[in-house]
């Protein structure tokens, strides 16, 4: 015969904290806590396996349910001594959901269960508390008429308010018993009016209500949606726990609290929690009474004027505080509990482990392991890598004042004040003259890049999460506010309106990209650090972790932040900002609008020195770390001038008339740029653009070696291979180049010549490319586009709708899809393998960054991530994550 229910309480469980598939994480902790020993008041949970055979048979029960609920019923009876349904002793419970993972949508708890008329009128008379009983009385209808009989809670409270008006007052404690009982009576015909049926008076029929309840909360549309976004299983089923009642709302002797076992927000080692006097359940969070603080401390800290519960209730504080302590010491984690005590006793009604910022994360796995309560491997494991990324970027001052205009998406995190500029022309000169600005667009483009490099911020009031803005902003680590709908930007007259306020080009204004807030003035920002328990233990994650990490970063501030975040290279150097940059991008036009090879190679020629300059610092600050330089990769398309004043400027540049400009522009436009002429068929068709970037690299190169002694480990990386031939001509270009550096010099330089794997075709014709190419960067991004044959500026239109209904699992543009991008990655890899064993293999889409795909990318055995320099602290951490979750499947067949 199954075991159904499982009870608790009184010193014994028979449950324990490993069975929390079987008992939800309420009942395996309540049992825990009962075997600890702690005070817990008795009852039993009915398994989450009941919940799974009550969908599976039609909304039925088993046969023996009934039965095994009656005996455990039979036990709290006897504990408490008092009978379920007895007129002049009633047993009292509350009925609570508790699914594995704590879940929002699932019913809320009923307490007060098994009152009625009858037993009402005997637990005043045993209680000796009319007052106590018929407020717990109308607690028990309202909750169980709003939870299980779906009666809106505002029926309730406006006939509450209705009744303290009539008496004339205004807080709930001054109501009497004969108050509370007149409200009983009202509540329970407002039930009556709006269900059409009297309010259940029978225990039974109330406590299996309950727990159909309870079971029929699985399926609301938000907990529904809620698995969906978090991957939660259908059929893992939620518990029902049954408990006895006890007593806060009992008297000035009585209260109930929630706490925490240290500080949630710092992390330090201090009981921090709140409590309610004379009070039941979640009063404390609901806001009704302002709570008193626990500790003096707690209450200094918050300038709380009331007594602290160390003060006025030292006993049981006392008792607490050795729960405090056990609970620690037993679960090795920060405890969040919740009790009550009725008439100077604790009871413990919960405990799971509590949430916590980023720092208070840190600090408490550090001081646990100093403690040697856990091991270091047990400290990096429980820390979520996506939480570090509060730590990352400049934060608002939380002292400050803000005045918030507008909010739009978080679309890149961090916060940043600037003065407000209308154009990516704009925000550059003002950057040169040393202001710090923010990029104000209606959406953003590719021709913005040099824009948005100089900016300290992004503002854009069109587009998603996915949208130009969002995207390129994340990778430059550049907060982002994107999709601000209300804000009203005009452009000629180089303002932003939104409602009466306007902000004008050169106004100070702040982003913050982590909460979507667009606000007024100046706020000032604290810079992160990695410093203390953080770098403490990203120290231990580094002796775990097998790949290598390393960074996006294109200029020397991106690689400057990558070293300081702990990167072990550049793992992509794109190049194409260094062409959009000032004057460069006129030589570049130039370039474009030659008609012949020399005219090119003039062109080129004033590039290569500032070129070679860009490289020469990234060297510098790289420091013999390995730095991969990508060739020039986007369409040529993006270069184009457009606007008559730009072809103007581009004919006196060249030397030629506004027509041939023109007539060259309209030539070279393109329909879908993205799949037209870019990556490396611009270094077939123009070799000299390739020549130019190879010898610009191998002259850094040779010029710090011999600066600083050091040797430099360029890594140069072709973008957009299909045909093996392809990677053969530039290579041979390349290595020409650095043979004829190498003579002019006399340095020799190390270097390797690879390429991006970003095209279905390259992957599938892996082996052969790497008889010559001697690394593969998997550039998932484009990877992602080609494999889908999905555009990612395009796709937010209709991804959610996607995820939504459920077609994609997730926006493959964030987290790896690992079945599709995933197995070509896999299958890249077994081929290039097979004909170059030691070939260098890494990826460097924004997958880099993301920890789930930075386990993948261990799983399938690269070398290396690179992400963007923001996220160097996330996949070192992700990293040794992922050999930890390797290690331990090794390990051990299976647990239990
Ligand atoms: P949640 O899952 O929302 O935390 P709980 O089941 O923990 O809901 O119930 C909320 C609150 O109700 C508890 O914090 C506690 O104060 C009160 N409560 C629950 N069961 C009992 C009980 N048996 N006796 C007294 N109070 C209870
Ligand atoms: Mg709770
Ligand atoms: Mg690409």
């Amino acid at each position: 015969m199954s075991q159904w229910v499982y009870g608790f309480g009184d010193g014994r469980a028979e449950g324990r904290a490993e069975m929390r598939n079987l008992l939800g994480g309420k009942g395996a902790n309540l049992a825990e806590m009962s075997n600890l020993g702690l005070p817990v008041p008795p009852g039993f949970t009915i398994t989450t396996e009941v919940c799974t055979y009550y969908y599976a048979n039609g909304k039925t029960y088993p046969a023996e349910l009934e039965d095994q609920v009656a005996k455990a019923f039979a036990i709290i009876e006897k504990a408490v001594g008092a009978r379920f349904g007895d007129a002049k002793n009633p047993l009292l419970v509350s009925v609570r959901s508790g699914a594995r993972v704590s879940m929002p949508g699932m019913m809320d708890t009923v307490l007060n269960l098994g009152l009625n008329d009858e037993t009402a009128a005997g637990l005043a008379a045993q209680s000796g508390d009319p007052r106590f009983t018929y407020d717990s009385y109308r607690r028990f209808i309202q909750m169980y008429g709003n939870v299980v009989l779906g009666v809106d809670h505002h029926h309730f409270e406006e006939l509450l308010e209705l009744h303290k008006e009539d008496r004339g007052v205004t807080l709930d404690t001054e109501l009497g018993a004969e108050d509370w009982k007149a409200l009983v009576g009202a509540y329970k015909a407002k039930v009556e009016e709006e269900r059409g049926e009297p309010f259940p008076q029978d225990p039974m029929v109330q406590l299996w209500g309950a727990i159909s309840a309870v079971f029929g909360s699985w399926h609301t549309p938000r907990a529904v949606t809620y698995r969906r976004l978090h991957r939660i299983p259908e059929d893992w089923g939620t518990a029902v726990n049954v408990q006895a009642m006890v007593f806060g709302n009992m008297g000035d002797d009585c209260a109930t609290g929630v706490a925490f076992t240290r500080n949630p927000s710092t992390g330090e080692d201090e009981f921090y929690g709140e409590f309610l006097v004379n009070a039941q359940g979640e009063d404390v969070v609901a806001g009704i009474r302002t709570p008193q603080h626990l500790t003096v401390k707690g209450k200094t800290a918050n300038r709380s004027t009331l007594p602290a519960m160390e003060e006025v209730m030292p006993g049981v504080f006392a008792e607490l505080e050795r729960v405090r302590e056990k609970l620690e010491a037993h679960y090795r984690d920060m405890q969040d509990i919740e009790f009550t005590v009725q008439k100077g006793k604790l009871w413990m009604l919960q405990t799971r482990s509590g949430k916590r910022t980023a720092a208070a994360a840190l600090r408490i796995a550090v001081d646990m392991e100093q403690k040697k309560l856990i091991d270091r491997r047990q400290a990096v494991a429980r820390i979520d890598p996506a939480s570090l990324d509060q730590l990352l970027h400049p934060m608002l001052d939380p002292k400050a004042k803000r005045n918030v205009i507008a909010r739009g998406l978080p679309a890149s995190p961090g916060a940043a004040a600037g003065r407000a500029v209308f154009s990516a022309d704009e925000a550059e000169d003002r950057a040169a003259k040393g202001e710090t600005v923010i990029l104000v667009r209606v959406e953003t483009s590719p021709e913005d890049i040099h824009g948005m490099h100089a900016a300290a911020g992004i503002l854009t009031t069109r587009g998603g999460m996915t949208s130009h803005a969002a995207v390129v902003a994340r990778g430059m680590g550049r907060p982002c506010v994107a999709g601000a709908g209300d804000l009203r930007i005009d452009a000629k007259a180089r303002t932003m309106k939104v409602r009466d306020v306007v902000v004008r080009d050169g106004e100070m204004i702040t982003i913050d990209g982590g909460t979507g807030e667009v606000i007024l003035g100046e706020v000032p920002t604290i810079q992160p650090e990695m410093s203390g328990d953080f770098a403490t233990l990203m120290g231990w994650a580094d002796e775990i972790r097998r790949l290598g990490i390393r960074a996006n970063a294109d200029t020397p501030t991106d690689a400057r932040t990558a070293r300081r975040f702990g990167a072990e290279g550049i793992g992509l150097c794109r190049t194409e900002h260094m062409f959009f940059d000032g004057d460069r991008i006129i030589a570049m036009r130039e370039m474009i609008i030659a008609e012949n090879t020399a005219g090119r190679r003039a062109a080129l020629d004033k590039i290569l020195p500032m070129q070679r300059e860009d490289f020469i610092e990234l060297f510098r600050i790289m420091k013999g770390l390995p730095v991969t330089i990508r060739l020039l990769d986007p369409p040529l398309h993006e270069f184009l001038p457009h606007t008559t004043a730009e072809m103007e400027e581009v004919a006196k540049a060249a030397g030629v008339d506004l027509d041939t400009v023109r007539h060259r522009a309209a030539m070279l436009k393109e329909q879908n740029p993205m799949l037209g002429h870019r990556g490396c068929r611009l270094g077939i068709s123009y070799p000299e653009i390739s020549e130019m970037q190879a010898r610009a690299i191998f002259e850094a190169a040779a010029a710090v070696q011999k600066e600083t002694g050091e040797t430099v480990e360029p890594e140069v990386m072709v973008p957009l291979i299909a045909v093996p031939r392809e990677f053969d001509i530039l290579k041979e270009l390349i290595d020409r180049v650095a043979g004829e550096v190498k003579a002019a010099t006399g340095v020799e330089v190390s270097y390797l010549v690879g390429t991006m794997i970003e095209l279905p075709r390259a992957v599938l014709c892996a082996a052969e490319i790497a008889k010559t190419a001697e690394f593969f960067s998997y550039g998932t991004n484009d990877l992602t586009q080609t494999t889908y044959g999905l555009s990612r500026d395009d796709a937010a239109s209709f991804l959610q709708t996607y995820e939504r209904r459920g077609i994609l699992a997730q926006d493959p543009f964030i987290s790896i899809d690992v079945e599709g991008v995933g197995e070509l990655v896999r299958i890249g890899t077994e081929r290039g393998r097979s004909t170059r064993p030691d070939i260098k293999l890494g990826i460097c889409g924004e997958h880099g960054g993301d920890p789930a795909s930075v386990r993948f990318c261990h799983e399938v055995g690269l070398d290396y991530v690179s992400c963007s320099p923001y996220r160097v602290p996330i996949a070192r951490l992700a990293a040794a994550q992922a050999a930890l979750a390797e290690a331990e499947t090794q390990a051990e067949p299976s647990q239990v």
